[in-house]
């Protein structure tokens, strides 16, 4: 995606159509952004599961959270945990934030980390990391990322990631594309799903390092990243 002024911006179809995600996870409030010349761009989910064009959705936020221009438009807290980890991360070009309930678990049992177990999600690496927001700022928060302080320790935890689990709230996946970030939100969710399956069988045989850097390779090229693509896209339908 270049890096243009939202202005000037284009979106693909392909791009426009994430909002529709939203009704296909079902349950699972999604929120996703696009990155633009380093600004933040915001999908407001007023539109609940309706397809619109961008710029009924769209808000422009800098590198604070802080709308571009102020238009009076309805701002939502979640505009700190994308606009932080964009300044943490230059590499960074979309970002989704989601409250699957199937991740929830890693972010809470302290004695079981969420580790690759199948293919699909190699990209999470030897683990996903956990950001417990009563680290830095107590055991008296509302558990949401009110500011951009806590979206900034949130990013540090992130690290060079691909995934954060955020304890007892959701968790965020981070991507170069908007493909690629949804494709390693839904699977974060898989592989959590089935290794908490595998784990009531007994031991789980994870992925070893060497497995899931190869896998990842795999699974990770535009062409693998493009068939599921397709078929999510066929579920949500055109945009109107
Ligand atoms: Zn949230």
């Amino acid at each position: 995606m270049a890096r243009v002024p939202l202005s000037k911006i284009q979106l693909e179809e392909d791009e426009m159509i994430v909002e529709g995600f939203e009704g296909e996870l079902e349950g699972i409030r999604v929120w996703v952004t696009a990155v633009l010349e380093r600004t933040c761009v915001y999908e407001t989910p007023d539109l609940e599961r309706k397809l619109v064009s961008k710029s009924k959705i769209l808000v422009e936020l800098d590198l604070d959270g802080q709308p571009v221009r102020d238009d009076g438009q309805k701002l939502y807290l979640e505009r700190f945990i994308h606009a932080a980890i964009f300044a943490a991360r230059p590499d960074v070009m979309a970002v989704v934030h989601a409250h699957a309930e199937d991740t929830l678990p890693f972010g809470i049992a302290e004695a079981t980390k969420l580790r690759p177990v199948i293919h699909s999600g190699s990209f999470i690496g030897a683990s996903v990391p956990v950001w417990d927001i009563a680290d830095q700022f107590g055991d008296a928060t509302n558990l949401l990322v009110i500011n951009m302080a806590q979206g900034r320790d949130m990013a540090r935890v992130l690290g060079k990631n691909s995934v954060v689990l955020m304890r007892g709230h959701g968790s965020v996946a981070v991507g170069d594309s908007i493909q690629q970030v949804v494709h390693r939100a839904i699977y974060t969710e898989v592989n959590a799903r089935l290794q908490a399956e595998a784990a009531k069988l007994g031991p789980i045989n994870f992925l070893t390092p060497e497995e899931a850097v190869k896998a990842d390779a795999q699974t990770d090229s535009k062409a693998s990243l493009s068939r599921p693509w397709e078929l999510w896209k066929a579920r949500v339908g055109k945009i109107e």
